[in-house]
């Protein structure tokens, strides 16, 4: 075994980037520290602008013949990807419960299946990508999808792999090649992918993997001028600095990123089920873009909702993410913690009152936390906690409820429970979010657009609109006229 490798409950890891289909390592490398119990997993390839420059040429140099594969071919390798990662389920797993503190058992039956369906998904897809053609005065427009050429892909640390592969699987398939910077608090399966994909035959280049701080090596990826599309998943300070980067070439960016979404709990509603998605907004510890974060309750019952939603809570167990009944497990990063308990500190001080919770536990885990009392334009009803924390305002009236919910920088999604489905159509149509679950959360199609409005991110992504990012698209017009008979 390598210097460069690593093991992780029996599971070898290269701690090295994935450039040009070699191993390649940084002078330097930063610790990668286990969120469930702080101890250091290794030292990871610490990437400067070198390894940047390195990784576009490759991704530059492999991309006219992975553009030039036939979508079938091309359709073929993703489906073997696939493959890959379902025959690695347990040990994808187990790493990314070990590198993020996620719980085990989602990693295992949810998020790592969907994984591999994310390519299963964009193959199958490719294969019936088409615009009907359309005629002019007798001329025909066919319209197209041309891969457009190196695309930089930029993720989180709260869902690895899943949000990664999302963003890889549909730029392979529309023929770019690819540069995946992960996070640093999460670099462990992006390392496994490039053996999964290098496995699966994805030629040399086509997929490459750097590793580093965002920092130190986000601006060399995402100012080159050879790099023609960027996808990012993150928070809204980077993404305006990517934006800036982004500015010299004029790259097109796709941004995902955060959001403050309520939760509207109307009288009508079957409480029992509307308490039940109020409580699913403590997964992942709270660490979750589309989190229903604030709950909106009408006043009447206000008070019921909240008894019932205390009860549930503390049902809920907390501790190591690998246990088969923990429910929380801990958050990411002891920076992460101290941001999270500033919030409610602040919040309690301004005059909140936490329900439940209101305090860290030992190590890195944070109470289940219910916050009233809460101004709408205060710090915690305005920006993203990203931890364990929920606040909870009511109100008299339906356009009332439609204000409040409105009234935030974001627009990322909205969970509504009520009985009435003419409500629900009405509060729908005022509600600024990419997506609107109406008594159910979580619910997601990959054919279904993704994204957010205003700060919660710049453009869609899924299905046809992943493709129509990740390509440039193309009219082409032929007259009936001007051909030669060849008989
Ligand atoms: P972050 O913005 O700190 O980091 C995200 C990625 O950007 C990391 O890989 C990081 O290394 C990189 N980065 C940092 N500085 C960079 C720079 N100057 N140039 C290029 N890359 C740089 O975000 P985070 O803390 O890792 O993630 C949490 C945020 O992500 C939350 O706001 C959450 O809501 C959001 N998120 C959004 C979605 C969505 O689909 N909308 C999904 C998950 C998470």
């Amino acid at each position: 075994m390598s210097e460069h490798t690593i093991t992780v409950a029996g599971v070898a890891i290269d701690t090295r980037h994935w450039i040009g289909g070699e191993r390649v390592a940084s002078a330097q490398t930063f610790p990668d520290v286990s969120p469930i119990d702080g101890s250091t997993i290794g030292g990871i390839s610490r990437g400067t602008a070198m390894e940047a420059a390195a990784a576009v040429a490759a991704a530059k140099a492999a991309f006219p013949a992975w553009a030039a594969t036939s979508r079938a071919e091309r359709a073929r390798i993703l489906h073997a990807i696939a493959d890959g990662v379902e025959k690695r389920i347990e040990e994808l797993s187990i790493v990314e419960t070990t590198d993020n503190g996620a719980l085990l058992r989602s990693h295992r039956r949810g998020v790592m299946p969907r994984v591999a369906h994310n390519f299963r998904f964009f193959a199958d897809w490719l294969l019936k990508l088409e615009h009907e053609d359309f005629e002019t005065r007798g001329h025909t427009n066919h319209v197209s999808w041309d891969p457009a050429g190196p695309s930089v892909l930029i993720t989180p640390w709260n869902a690895p792999l899943m949000l990664a592969t999302w963003k890889v699987a549909p730029a392979l398939a529309a023929g770019n090649t690819v540069i995946l910077k992960p996070a640093e608090w999460t670099p462990l399966t992006a390392s496994l992918l490039a053996d999964i994909a290098a496995e699966a035959g994805l030629p040399a280049g086509v997929l490459n993997v750097v590793q580093g701080y965002g920092s130190e090596i986000g601006d060399a990826l995402t100012s080159h001028p050879d790099v023609r599309r960027i996808s990012f998943t993150g928070s809204v300070p980077t993404a305006k600095r990517i934006a800036e980067s982004a500015a010299a070439n004029l790259t097109p960016l796709s941004l995902e990123l955060g959001g403050k979404s309520p939760l509207l709990v109307f009288a009508d509603a079957d409480l029992d089920l509307a308490v039940d998605l109020a409580v699913e907004q403590y997964d992942n510890a709270g660490q979750v873009c589309l989190a229903a974060t604030r709950f909106l309750v009408e006043e009447s019952v206000a008070e019921e909702f909240t008894r019932r939603f205390v009860e549930k809570a503390g049902q809920l167990t907390q501790g190591d993410p690998r246990g088969e009944a923990t429910d929380i497990g801990p958050n990411i990063h002891p920076l992460q913690l101290e941001k999270i308990d500033g919030f409610v500190q602040r919040a309690v001080a301004a005059g909140a009152r936490a329900v439940i919770g209101g305090h860290r536990k030992d190590g890195q885990y944070y109470a289940p936390t219910l916050l009233t009392d809460v101004a709408q334009d205060s710090e915690v009803v305005q920006e993203e906690v990203f931890g364990p924390v929920l606040t909870l305002q009511t109100f008299a009236t339906e356009d009332e409820a439609v204000r409040l919910a409105n009234d935030t920088r974001f627009g990322l999604a909205a969970t509504l429970a009520t009985g009435d489905p003419e409500r629900a159509e009405r509060v729908t149509a005022q509600l600024v979010a990419g997506t609107v679950w109406t008594n159910c959360f979580f619910v997601r199609d990959l054919q279904a657009p993704f994204g957010g409005s205003r700060h919660s991110g710049v453009g869609r992504e899924g299905g046809t609109w992943s493709f129509d990012f990740y390509c440039d698209l193309k009219n082409t017009v032929t007259s009936p006229n001007g051909w030669k008979n060849h008989g």
